[in-house]
């Protein structure tokens, strides 16, 4: 909002995300979630956090999704550490099957440097998604070559590169960011096909924080009753690259242009499995809510309310059920790490680019108009109006009105707040927009040999 900030940790609008993301370290160090948070390394032997863990098996793809839902439980916002972690493990078999191909080494540089990041439990910001610019141009053909980020410079021990990457969740709570292309790549168009690792403070890094709904009521301190989560919350950042010198052991793909598209399914079948913990680990904090105001309001015994809480259960669970899914019917890359079931992975993902909203949907109509009317906090604590509001907005007996105000202030915040940022848009549009979803999913459901199902059924040559 125009201002260079110094103490950045601190700052209202960014200690909500840095307190989000803390819950990854919380839970890998507390006795009732280590067990699920914690593993040992594949690398080196070691117990790591799972939040950098490279999935051995099924057990694995599962026990990340339950990872995501408790993390999304505590936290009713998006904590931040789960795309470093989905790149980690695309970029770890995508970096083999490269070597395998063209002779290259990036493999066990990779390995040496992942190890590094589990060693000192990094978080690393994955950052996939370009500028783009005439989305009908390839990178090559744009008018300012940069839109798409790009290698500027070869030198002996590493290259220059210049672009930026968007919507970079975290990127400010993180230690390092994994670059990765976002899309696969032609001929000519080598100098797009690039993949490293640089610490955040690198020189040359810029960051430019975005704007969320609602983000200013962050800064009226005192009164945290209208900012709906008072603890947790997400943060976005455009993330510019103005001449950043990559060092050589810090490559990890560098014009292998047949290597990008690979790279960015991969990708991104990790990180739409994700959002069947993380989106049903909200949506459990939005189904109780709901449930709590309709209490609150004395309507939580008609029918109608109960079915309808049922109905985002149904929902809910439905998203998880798929990243479950897509987990079990993992299987081993040539590498040796697991990758979810690409098929599953993207039905996974194009649910939540619906039912989040029909969630929403069903928690607006339970909570009632006050959701988009109701007066403030300062108000509330005003010598004037307050006992108005108190009268009021009295409702079931022997409920607080500050309490109800905070339950539908969390309601707002999910469905049209701050938190609507990763609840509903980044449902649609974090690890791919619903029709790339379509598209993976078009290639994977092999209708060629579904019609020779029924070729065969019926005797037809
Ligand atoms: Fe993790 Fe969900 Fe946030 Fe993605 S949106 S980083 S999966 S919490
Ligand atoms: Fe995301």
């Amino acid at each position: 909002m125009g201002d260079k900030t110094k103490n950045l940790t601190e700052h209202p609008l960014v200690k909500p995300s840095v307190c989000a993301l803390a819950m990854t370290y919380d839970c890998a160090h507390s006795d009732e979630t280590r067990g699920l948070f914690r593993v040992r390394s594949s690398l080196s032997g070691e117990e790591i956090n799972r939040f950098t863990h490279l999935n051995q098996s099924t057990e694995d793809l599962i026990n990340k999704v339950l990872m995501q839902r408790h993390c999304g439980n505590i936290t009713a916002c998006c904590f931040q550490r789960c795309v470093g972690l989905d790149a980690g493990n695309a970029v770890f078999s995508v970096t083999y099957e490269c070597d395998q191909k063209h002779g290259t080494k990036y493999h066990q540089r990779f390995r040496k440097y992942w190890t590094q990041v589990q060693r000192e439990d990094w978080v690393v910001d994955g950052a996939m998604t370009d500028p783009k610019g005439d989305r009908s141009k390839r990178p090559k053909d744009q008018k300012d070559p940069d839109l798409f980020l790009r290698v500027t410079e070869r030198r002996t021990n590493g290259v220059v590169v210049r672009g930026a990457k968007l919507h970079q969740t975290g990127i400010l709570n993180s230690h390092e960011i994994m670059v990765m292309p976002t899309a696969a790549m032609d001929q000519g168009e080598e100098n797009w096909a690039i993949c490293f690792a640089v610490p955040t403070n690198t020189k040359g890094i810029r960051y430019i924080y975005g704007r969320q709904a609602s983000d200013t009521r962050k800064l009226e301190g005192d009164k945290w009753l209208d900012v709906g989560n008072p603890t947790f919350g997400g943060q976005e950042v455009m993330t510019i690259f103005e001449d950043v010198f990559v060092p050589e052991e810090r490559i990890f793909l560098n014009g292998e242009i047949d290597q990008c598209g690979k790279l960015v399914e991969r990708f991104a079948a990790y990180h739409r499995q994700s959002y069947g913990g993380c989106k049903a680990g909200v949506g459990d904090v939005l189904i109780g809510a709901t449930a709590l105001i309709a209490r609150m309001n004395g309507v939580d015994r008609a029918s109608h309310i109960r079915d309808k809480i049922i109905e985002m259960i149904h929902l809910n669970e439905t998203m998880f059920a798929c990243g479950i899914a897509c987990s079990a019917l993992g299987r081993q890359t040539m590498a040796g790490n697991y990758e979810v079931d690409m098929l599953l992975a993207n039905v996974c993902k194009l649910n939540v680019t619906r039912f989040p909203f029909d969630l929403a949907h069903l928690a607006i109509d339970i909570a009632g108009g006050l959701l988009g009317t109701m007066p403030s906090a300062r108000d509330l604590d005003d010598p004037v109006t307050g006992p108005y509001i108190r009268k009021y907005l009295a409702a079931a007996e022997g409920i607080d009105v500050a309490d109800r105000m905070k339950v539908l202030r969390l309601i707002e915040n999910i469905v049209a707040g701050a938190g609507a940022v990763a609840y509903l848009i980044e449902s649609v549009h974090g690890a791919g927009s619903p029709m790339a979803q379509r598209i993976m999913i078009g290639r994977q459901a092999e209708l060629e040999s579904k019609m020779n199902r029924v070729r065969r059924l019926l005797d037809i040559q």
